[in-house]
């Protein structure tokens, strides 16, 4: 048995993706567990304990000179919630150290966390999903105060930011989505995306629910922009 060290991260996309940091073509790690329960979450495997095994070091570093040496300048840094795992600090210097600007991915739960995180990330993109009050019931998450810090930190220290949504018809309606943009008002920008329903999703009821449709999105993007500088819709339309 290798008794390699062993790092926080769980996998590393085999692809370099192009949609993952606005920008740069980058490499996507993910690190296990997550505080919120999502019914519709696409990453439910990363959801179980924080400390699951992760690939040794020796493999996360050749697989991110592999990345390098092609050209892949980002590093995506994803869950899960990153912020859960201790080896996150840990996770973000070794990637600086080999040379990849870096993006963090986060539900905004750990705000403690995140401001310490924030100068060494150069892009931040943070889950907004749902308005305020309906956290508790449809995330299984209620300190929302967490979150709102989370939104101020992010709006007055991230190097560049966006905050997003992804709109699943049956829960997010006009007024959900006015309180959302309320809720982070005199950002600089707030993505839209589709939901789209799979056979794995964790919630049965999200299994059988619609695609989000595009008119949905653009309705919603008019109610948003004039709460902050730019709203985006990202999807297949
Ligand atoms: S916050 Fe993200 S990773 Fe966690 S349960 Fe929700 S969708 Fe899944």
């Amino acid at each position: 048995m290798s008794s390699a060290p062993l790092s926080p991260v769980y996998g590393v996309l085999q692809n370099a993706s192009m949609v993952d940091f606005p920008g740069k073509l980058a490499a996507v790690f993910f690190l296990t567990g997550c505080n919120f329960k999502c019914g519709f979450c696409h990453n439910a495997a990363l959801m179980g304990r924080v400390d699951a095994a992760g690939l040794p070091w020796t493999e996360v570093e050749q697989i991110s000179r592999k990345f390098r040496d092609n050209w892949v300048e980002g590093a995506v840094v994803t869950g899960g919630e990153p912020t859960l795992n201790p080896g996150v600090f840990q996770v973000v210097e070794k990637l600086r150290e080999w040379g990849f600007a870096i993006k963090l991915d986060t539900n905004g739960s750990r705000p403690r966390i995140l401001e310490k995180l924030l100068p060494q990330v150069d892009y931040v993109a943070m889950d907004v999903k749902f308005a305020p009050a309906d956290y508790p019931a449809r995330a299984g998450f209620a300190d929302v105060a967490a979150l709102t810090e989370s939104i101020r930190l992010i709006r007055e220290q991230a190097k560049a930011y966006e905050f997003r949504t992804t709109v699943i018809e049956a829960w997010h309606d006009a007024d959900a989505m006015r309180a959302i943009g309320e809720w982070v008002r005199g950002a600089k920008l707030h993505v839209l995306q589709a939901f789209v329903p799979r056979p794995e999703l964790p919630d049965p009821a999200c299994r059988d629910m619609p695609e989000t449709r595009a008119e949905t999105l653009h309705a919603y993007a008019d109610l948003l922009r004039p709460y902050v500088d730019r709203v985006e819709i990202r999807g297949e339309f």
